[in-house]
């Protein structure tokens, strides 16, 4: 299945932001999609968080120190950034932006903070909240997971009660029950989204 239609305006492509608590699924999500659909660009973020064993840098993350983080806030590099349990997180700018005019589908995988600060900035983008079956399934993932200690899991539940209270603002909501099945859902919103989307704006 293709999400780039030949012979459309390839400005029409829309961002797609795919946002949810930790653990709900979104990294298996978007690496099933990365092997599915190679066509989805998927931006990756900057953090100051370490690496998780198997994370590779420039694939899942651009991994960097307070001080880059810093500058690339100065340097207005970040299209969106905010905390997150204790570290920071943003969305590279000018490769996003790219992205859009070339027409190519766009993917950001990002929290609560940012997913607004891109509706601000970028109406048009399409919001998809990844929900879990329940808060039980949800913290089970989580902790069955084994990349974080007990205090994190803990500062990460507390924040998933406000990110799973703001779901209503999101275009749509998916229930992750099998990856199979969101990944299906969240491609065929992309494809729906591309023929109706105005251009992207510029920032
Ligand atoms: P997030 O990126 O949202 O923090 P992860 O993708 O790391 O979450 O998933 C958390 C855990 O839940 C992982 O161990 C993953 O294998 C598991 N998981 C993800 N989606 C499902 C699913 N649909 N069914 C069962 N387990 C899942
Ligand atoms: P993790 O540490 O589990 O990889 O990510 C923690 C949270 O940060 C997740 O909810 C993830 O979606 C979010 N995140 C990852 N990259 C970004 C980003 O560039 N911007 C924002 N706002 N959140 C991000």
């Amino acid at each position: 299945m293709s999400l780039h239609h030949p012979g459309t305006a390839p400005e029409r492509s829309r961002l797609t932001v795919l946002s949810g608590p930790s653990g709900v699924g979104k990294s298996t999500v978007v690496a099933r999609l990365r092997a599915t659909h190679p066509e989805i660009w998927q931006s990756v973020s900057v953090t100051t968080r370490r690496p998780r064993p198997g994370e590779v840098a420039g694939l899942h993350y651009l991994f960097c120190d307070e001080e880059e983080f810093d500058e690339a806030i100065r340097s207005g590099d970040l299209l969106e950034w905010a905390e997150f349990a204790g570290h920071r997180y943003g969305t590279p700018r000018a490769p996003v932006l790219e992205r859009l005019r070339h027409g190519d589908p766009v993917l950001l995988e990002i929290e609560l903070e940012g997913a607004r600060q891109v509706r601000k900035a970028m109406p048009e983008a399409l919001l998809v909240f990844l929900a879990p079956p329940s808060w039980e399934v949800l913290a089970k993932r989580l902790t069955g997971r084994g990349t974080e200690d007990e205090v994190v899991i803990a500062r990460r539940l507390a924040r998933a009660k406000v990110e799973l209270a703001a779901a209503s603002e999101f275009d749509v909501t998916l229930e992750n029950r099998d990856v199979h099945d969101v990944c299906e859902r969240l491609v065929a919103l992309m494809e729906s989204d591309e023929d109706s989307a105005p251009p992207p704006s510029d920032l």
